[in-house]
């Protein structure tokens, strides 16, 4: 397992972590900055960031600055109640796959989606197979297409708790049975986006993370699970401020022959987004350092 107290050359920002500043919003270019001041090498920044930033402006900040990207967030979204909405998604994450691709990210990373409607507040219907069923055809489609564009495909498993409004695919085994159905052949086209917070309380988590083994892992994000967790979606801790073994979990997964960056994924709207990016970053950088 790798050393990470003495540097953070291993450490990337998942730039929803900085999205506010006490409490304001803070421009990509803003967090890029930050981040290349405190001689941080890799983001993974969210879409609605590059787009309100423009892509083409970020993808030369980015070049100048030799920023690799650990992902990119995100695609996914897949199920829908009619075909226009199936059709709709399907061409955004196209779309998703070309920024990526020109950002030079390392994966694309799928949130697959859940209940259509449900995120909405108004599910379309109730039927979770159907769902999962369309997100199975969704990221077939996708993967022909990424392929010819070299851009792998991170599915990431979300805590139960999301299933009906945000993914319905749950679990590190569900999502390593897709990609044993959509890529037999362990390309390493298709893998899985192992998030501590989502995964980490999963008795099987062990064992599916060797059963992913280095061609199917193709990021780690780490944040913290608070007791209590006062907010099902934005109260993420710290590294090192909740209940989650992240160097075991680690542990297990450069076992398997991971070595890329330690994504921190933070959504705090009553803590860390209140507070300035530049102390979030100097304690992502701390805590990357002593409880990752
Ligand atoms: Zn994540």
């Amino acid at each position: 397992m790798r050393d990470f107290s003495r540097d953070h050359r291993w450490l990337s920002i998942n730039t929803a972590t900085i999205r506010k500043s006490r409490g304001a919003d803070l421009p990509l270019s803003e967090i890029i900055e930050a981040c290349v001041a405190r001689g941080i090498r890799a983001i993974s920044p969210w879409r609605d960031q590059v787009q309100a930033a423009g892509l083409a402006n970020i993808s030369k900040l980015v070049r100048a600055h030799g920023l690799e990207l650990s992902g990119y967030c995100r695609g996914g979204m897949f199920p829908a109640a009619d075909a226009a909405g199936l059709k709709a998604a399907r061409d955004d994450n196209r779309r998703a796959v070309d920024e990526a691709c020109e950002l030079n990210a390392r994966c694309l990373v799928l949130v697959v989606g859940g209940l259509p409607g449900a995120l909405q507040g108004q599910a379309a219907h109730k039927d979770i197979a159907l769902a999962r069923g369309q997100v199975r055809d969704g990221i077939a489609e996708l993967l022909d297409y990424a392929r010819e564009r070299k851009m792998p495909l991170a599915i990431e498993p979300l805590h139960p708790m999301y299933a009906a409004d945000r993914a319905c695919v749950n679990t590190m085994e569900q999502a390593l049975d897709l990609c044993d159905v959509l890529d037999p052949h362990r390309s390493g086209d298709l893998g899985v986006a192992v998030d501590v917070y989502h995964v980490w309380w999963d008795p099987k988590l062990e064992a599916q993370i060797e059963r992913a083994g280095r061609e199917r892992i193709l990021a780690f994000h780490v944040c913290d699970w608070l007791t209590p967790t006062t907010d099902l979606l934005n109260d993420r801790g710290m590294m090192g401020d909740g209940v989650i073994d992240i160097p075991r979990i680690r542990g297990w997964v450069e076992a398997q022959g991971f070595a890329g960056y330690s994504e921190v994924e933070i959504f705090s709207t009553g803590n860390w987004w209140l507070r300035d990016a530049g102390e979030t970053l100097d304690t992502c950088i701390a805590r990357h350092r002593k409880a990752v």
